[in-house]
């Protein structure tokens, strides 16, 4: 496995490898999450490359990028056991040289949800991945659907500037429990992590009520509120179901206005965390 940390070296040392390169980007604290997209990543393709960079530019004032999780030495012998290629692990410097300027964004998709929570947040995501596609030029490239809104994002990104990349979303990977796996839990207390399934409880009713008929986005939103509103530590950033294309919100999510399917997603505030899950709603 080689180990690049300067743009030189990842250049020189992705020329080498055979295609289709598979690409993970990733934050680091790798998790069962990350093992699931690099496994993927390995049966379908002839090499794979992981990255962990802990992105400043997608992090707002005030949220936890001092306080993120950094473990670099076991994130490495992880991704050696996973038989990856190649890691790029580069320093803040390397990514924004002194004097960066230019940022990527897409425009109203990246302003709802997580980006009306986090303003900036995915003009922060679409430059660095449009970076780190150019630098390691993936065939594919493997994201989680946890990250629901981030996958619409990356797929616009890549349709509207014609990235040769073919961008491959893969299942949310679950404690028994239902809570999606994310670095963030380490930082839930006993009590909050008790609380945290929520979230996925939350998501089990609306695809239940979805599977009875129900198809009212109104009805579906409040199901959420509600189960959330059953966990005095959990505070609703927001419930949505919305077009799974343009992240409008759906009166309903039979008929043409959700041709695409729906994306079903809510935020929870915990008080040492602020967590997030989804699921996708196929049309028809
Ligand atoms: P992160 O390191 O949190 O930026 O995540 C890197 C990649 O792993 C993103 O594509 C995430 O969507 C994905 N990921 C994170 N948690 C999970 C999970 N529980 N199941 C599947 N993919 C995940």
């Amino acid at each position: 496995m080689r180990i690049a940390r300067t743009r030189l070296e990842v250049g020189s040392a992705r020329r080498t490898l055979p295609e289709p390169l598979g690409l993970v980007l990733t934050m680091g604290a790798l998790h069962e999450g990350h093992d699931s997209l690099l496994r993927r990543a390995a049966a379908e393709c002839e090499s794979i490359a992981a990255t962990i960079f802990v992105n400043p530019t997608q992090f707002g004032r005030g949220e936890d990028f001092g306080h993120y999780p950094r473990d670099e030495a076991a994130d490495l012998s992880r991704l050696e056991a996973l038989g990856v290629d190649l890691v790029f692990a580069p320093s803040t410097q390397e990514v924004y040289p002194a004097g960066f300027a230019t940022t990527v964004d897409v425009g109203p998709l990246g302003e709802r949800l997580e980006g009306a929570a986090r303003p900036g947040h995915f003009r922060g995501v679409a430059t660095v991945v449009t970076i780190l596609f150019d630098l390691l030029g993936p065939g594919r490239a493997f994201f989680g659907q946890k990250d629901g809104q981030q996958t619409i994002v990356i797929r616009r990104l890549v349709r509207d500037l014609g990235l040769p990349v073919e961008v491959v979303v893969c299942p949310t990977i679950r404690e028994p429990d239902g809570l999606a796996i994310s670095s963030r839990n380490r930082f839930l207390s006993a009590e909050e992590r008790a609380a945290a399934p929520v979230l996925s409880r939350a998501l089990a009713r609306v695809r239940e009520a979805y599977e009875r008929g129900e198809q009212n986005g109104d009805r579906l939103r409040e199901l959420m509120r509600t189960t959330v509103a059953e966990e005095d530590l959990a505070a609703l950033d927001y419930a949505s179901v919305a077009d799974a294309r343009s992240l409008d919100e759906l009166d309903s999510v039979g008929g043409a206005a959700a041709a695409d399917g729906a994306l079903v997603s809510l935020a929870v505030r915990l008080p040492s965390a602020r967590l997030i899950d989804c699921l996708y709603l196929e049309s028809g």
